[in-house]
């Protein structure tokens, strides 16, 4: 007889798990991608203990019908794609179908909907099963409630860094997604208090003031232009306004954030001999282009990508960088000694 054996879906996911859940700012990041997905309007995240205890997300979106109670937390069970070309043309955040059962594997869950706007359903999840199921008082859309993060894998409980270094990695993201959708309401709560609330007005500027302070807000400059394959808009610092890293550089696919090593050479050689040596501008920079010239099935995470016409995209980011630049005369001046 032979040795292989196919393993049990609580055992695969969790090793899933291992690559999509890293902490709980991985949670909230997949929660809110879901809510987003779900054409939420108003998004609210509360935690407690930086979300090692408690993880909640509610949004107003469309809500998830009863049927699918039961196989949203299937691994590679979506409602995003259906097929190949789908595959190849994503215009959701989420496509892979593991965030919620690897979640559900890693914790305990509870999903409390309403999908027609009238009745309201929610089920209770344990080690990947549903262990209840009832009728309840809902509004429309969704709320997740994601509770004792790793409780059952104490190796990964360990390797988590302070409440506060937690908090402020969930923290970032949010403030990501609140450059990345401006029109969308978000609200962070952490341990009853208000960390941050977004107006979701649509005015980036606004929302990088709340983020980067009035002084940087006041300081940035719009760029806006378009190849035939890609359209770029965004805001950025002047250069006398730089940082010791590139943590305050974002850049957004089609609304998805993401790293990208090329795409920030492209930047900074867009600002040039501007910035001091090991100093990084602050910005926010929407690229929006075919879902086709762009893989996003790189990395679990989804954050790196893969770009057709790279160069292309390169030298639209550095020459709108640098001609703003210049035609604003944004070079910092030098006093002279006399
Ligand atoms: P994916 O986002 O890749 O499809 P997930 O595991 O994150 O996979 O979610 C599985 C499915 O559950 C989604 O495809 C979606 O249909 C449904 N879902 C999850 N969260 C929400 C939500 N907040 N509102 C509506 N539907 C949701
Ligand atoms: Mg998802």
């Amino acid at each position: 007889m032979g040795v292989i054996k196919a393993l049990h879906s609580s055992i695969s996911n969790k090793i899933a798990a291992g690559e999509v859940i890293e902490r709980p700012q991985s949670v909230v990041k997949e929660l809110v991608e879901n809510a987003i997905d779900a054409g939420s309007t108003v998004i609210t995240v509360e935690v407690v203990e930086a979300g090692l205890n408690k993880i909640k997300v509610t949004d107003n979106g469309s809500g998830i019908q009863e049927d699918d109670l039961e196989l949203m937390f299937m691994r590679h069970a979506t409602s995003k794609i259906e097929n190949d070309h789908d595959l190849f043309h994503i215009r959701s955040l989420g496509f892979r179908g593991e965030a919620l059962a690897s979640i559900a594997s890693v914790s305990k869950v509870r999903v409390i909907t309403c999908y027609d706007g009238k009745i309201g359903r929610q089920i209770d999840v344990i080690d990947g099963e549903i262990v209840n199921k009832t009728l309840a008082h809902a509004r429309q859309g969704t709320e997740i409630s994601v509770e004792e993060l790793f409780y059952n894998t104490p190796a990964r409980l360990k390797y988590m860094k302070s409440l506060h270094t937690e908090l402020g990695k969930i923290t970032d993201i949010m403030n990501r997604f609140i450059m990345s959708f401006p029109h969308i309401r978000f609200t962070l709560v952490s341990d009853e208090k208000v960390l941050i609330n977004s107006s979701g007005n649509g005015n980036m500027q606004e929302a990088m003031s709340k983020i980067y302070g009035m002084k940087i807000a006041q300081d940035l400059v719009e760029i806006n232009g378009e190849t035939g394959d890609y359209k770029v808009t965004g805001y950025i610092a002047k250069p006398e306004h730089t940082r010791s890293n590139r943590h305050y550089m974002s850049l957004f696919i089609n609304g998805r954030y993401i790293k990208n090593f090329m795409l920030t050479k492209a930047i900074l050689e867009g600002y040039h001999t501007l910035l001091p040596v090991g100093r990084f501008p602050v910005l926010a920079i929407h690229i929006t282009m075919d879902p086709a010239l762009v893989d996003v099935n790189v990395h679990p995470t989804k954050q790196e990508v893969r770009l057709s016409k790279e160069p292309q995209l390169m030298s639209l980011i550095s020459q709108l960088i640098k001609e703003k630049i210049w035609q604003q005369n944004l070079i910092p001046k030098v006093e002279k000694k006399s």
